[in-house]
């Protein structure tokens, strides 16, 4: 199950964080990783990874307020901590502020491995397995990239089009920002670059979807926030 699955590691102490790389790899998933707060806060609210692996002591920003921040931005991306001996309060308060699961230092490769393959097979659905979507009078095939109306009508996705819709409609129970979008379908920094290109392909899609631009009921634009898919069950 750990084909296609990106887990993020963020922990200073260099031997624990390549061992735990090393780990993740060898079972398949891809690793990405951070050596300080700072750094680890940006790639977990940016960077498009499927589980968290968070240290709580570090240097730069504290474990706990990146729990906090990634919680505010991302409610279910699954988040283990890794915490102390003997820390009882910290593991008592990373669970209440959301964290998923915990592990104690010193711990083996093999009880994080499991802990990491239970969190994820709680997780809820993650955007790669979302194949289809139903839009009003019809429904949005990702696999074949299109839409499909019940009037026998068919527009066609672009590549990146589908990716779009798909997640938004894999995150559908929130507002996704343009900054979040460029970071995971256009997979570039957001960091001065324009939105404008999102604002534009939401357009066009809307178009496709038979959506009203005046007044979207599938696509629509949340004030100040961004943009939130709202058609039918998938
Ligand atoms: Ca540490």
């Amino acid at each position: 199950m750990s084909q296609g699955i990106t887990i993020l590691t963020i922990e200073d102490e260099r031997a624990i964080r390549q061992g735990i790389v090393d780990a993740l790899q060898f079972a398949g998933y891809r690793a990405l990783q951070a050596d300080n707060g700072k750094d680890g806060l940006e790639l977990a609210l940016n960077a498009s990874c499927d589980l968290v692996l968070l240290d709580l002591m570090l240097p730069g920003c504290s474990g706990m307020e990146i729990l906090k921040r990634v919680r505010e931005v991302h409610p279910t991306l699954p988040v283990i901590i890794l915490t102390a001996r003997g820390a009882e309060d910290d593991r008592v308060q990373g669970l209440r502020v959301g964290a998923d699961d915990y592990v104690v230092k010193p711990f083996s490769v093999k009880e994080l491995m499991a802990r990491v393959e239970a969190v994820l097979r709680r997780s809820p659905q993650r955007p790669d397995d979302v194949g289809h979507a139903d839009v009003p009078g019809g429904v949005a095939d990702f696999e074949r990239r299109e839409v499909r109306f019940a009037d026998g009508h068919r527009n066609e996705l672009s590549e990146r089009e589908t990716q779009l819709l798909r997640y938004l409609v894999a995150h559908r129970q929130r507002a996704v920002s343009r900054d979040e979008l460029l970071s995971n379908v256009w997979l570039i920094s957001p960091r001065g670059l324009s939105t404008r290109t999102v604002d534009m392909h939401v357009a066009r899609l809307r178009e496709k979807l038979r959506d009203d631009s005046a007044n979207p009921q599938v696509l629509l634009t949340v004030r100040g926030k961004g943009y939130m898919f709202a058609g039918g069950e998938c």
